[in-house]
């Protein structure tokens, strides 16, 4: 259950001692609250005051890791019905299904097809995550799981034999796979399992009631990482299910409905447009993992930008990092221009430098991502802090010129850019990023 700010500073320190990087420690506990920070920023402290907060500030849906590194995903983890009410925080997994009745060849291929479908959106890297390996008794499991487990992708190993997933996770062990999956019939020597190797489990059912049962049963010491799949035959009964999990977990505090959900659209129907629009309601509706039984481009890419859309807090603008950027390869004499790191102005501006065809660089500095004329209003894009990231990147060392190219819309920022880098001459770029390639066709450095 959510915190109010009064109730986690009674167990701070109250010194005030700023290491948290707030002035007091009601201003910790207020943006702790919010979530806009996390408890191990505050070094003081207790023991007993870590344990009372931790356990509860935890949110109703517990977040489970899968995977290790800089490949593991966070699965759950949310706080909230509705995205305007607070925040998302986990956005949900896409896994490939490989299967033991595919052929080597098909196997092969989606390996290589998971690597290669890849896009870039604002900076971001969007891709399946996951693969999920089918064991269907054909003695070809520990393989694939191997041949699977080299990509460096997160893995779902898939058998109802407790004693073929023992082998095949001892592959992979390294990669903190997601066990799929206890049943009624199973769960014991699953839960056992799960709990020797420390892994999440996931846990299936038909009804709620089942999976209400066996997660009470299943969570306990040396397994509290739970993933619910709920069996279902229609799409409406998908979303039924994913709606009633999140609304119990959340509204009703049920704590057997508090662990991330698991889908596979390929249960449903073979029509990939349908699997695919399972898949979409999925990630609009509350899953935590949606496994795709086809790997299509056409189908990734949309479902991909579904899920950065609904994940994205609209109270953040997205940004990207500070710093000197080349576009093309550009020498001693190509243009320098200057812009904030707003997401969608960085793209736009570098995306009509890339038109240009001029080779040149773009200083991107760092306006909380800010578009530029709301960083300038609000003076978060100014010249000072233009002149220290010129010193900072060390601009100078790579060009001859001496001259900055600012956005057309900030002339007022020309004279106070000039005071601060002596020597420099500062040119007014276009107003609008359209006329960028024009602009600089016909720029000379001089
Ligand atoms: S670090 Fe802890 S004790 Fe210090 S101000 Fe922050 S919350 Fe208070």
């Amino acid at each position: 259950m959510a915190l109010k700010p009064l109730d986690i500073f009674k167990y701070l320190p109250k010194t005030n001692c700023k290491e948290c990087g707030f002035p007091t420690c009601l201003a910790f506990a207020m943006q702790l609250a919010l979530g806009k920070t996390e408890l191990v920023r505050c070094p003081h402290l207790s023991e007993e005051g870590k344990n009372q907060l931790a356990q509860a500030s935890a949110p109703p849906i517990r977040t489970v890791t899968v995977g290790t590194g800089d490949n593991q995903i966070k699965l759950g983890g949310e706080t909230v019905l509705f995205r305007h009410e607070k925040t998302f925080y986990n956005p949900p997994a896409l896994g490939v299904l490989i299967s033991e009745r595919m052929s080597d060849e098909e196997i092969t291929t989606r390996l290589a097809d998971i690597g290669r479908l890849s896009y870039e959106r604002v900076g971001l890297k969007l891709q399946a995550e996951l693969i999920a390996v089918e064991d269907t008794g054909q003695g070809r499991f520990s393989s694939l799981v191997e041949k699977a487990c080299a990509t460096g992708k997160c893995l779902l190993l898939m058998s109802q034999e407790v004693a073929r997933l023992r082998e095949a996770v001892k592959g992979c062990l390294q990669s903190r796979p997601l066990l799929f999956a206890a049943d009624s019939t199973n769960w014991e020597q699953m839960g056992n399992l799960a709990r020797e190797f420390s892994l999440p489990l996931v846990v299936r059912g038909a009804s709620l009631e089942t999976l209400v049962e066996l997660a009470g049963k299943l969570s306990g010491p040396g397994l509290a990482d739970l993933v619910l799949y709920p069996e279902v035959s229609s799409g409406r009964e998908l979303l039924e299910k994913l709606v009633t999990i999140r609304r119990g977990a959340i509204l009703g505090h049920i704590k057997e409905l508090g662990y991330p959900v698991l889908t596979m659209p390929g249960t449903l129907t073979q029509d990939p447009l349908r699997q695919a629009l399972h898949a979409c309601l999925a990630i609009a509706k509350y899953a935590s993992l949606v496994v795709l039984p086809e790997l299509k481009g056409e189908i990734l890419f949309p479902l991909l930008l579904e899920r950065l859309n609904i994940f994205t807090d609209p109270q953040r603008p997205m940004a990207t990092p500070q710093g000197l950027y080349e576009i093309g390869q550009p020498g001693p004499s190509s243009p320098v221009l200057v812009t904030t790191n707003f997401s969608l102005t960085y793209f736009v501006v570098s995306g009509e430098i890339e038109n240009s065809r001029v080779p040149a660089y773009l200083l991107v500095q760092d306006a909380e991502g800010l578009s530029v004329l709301t960083a300038w209003a609000a003076d978060k894009f100014n010249a000072e802090k233009i002149a220290e990231l010129v010193k900072q990147t060390h601009l100078e060392e790579k060009i001859a010129h001496r001259t900055l190219i600012l956005p057309g819309v900030v002339a007022g920022m020309v004279g106070e850019l000039e005071e601060e880098l002596p020597g420099w001459k500062i040119l007014l770029g276009p107003r609008e990023a359209s006329y960028i390639p024009v602009f600089l066709k016909n720029w000379k450095a001089e």
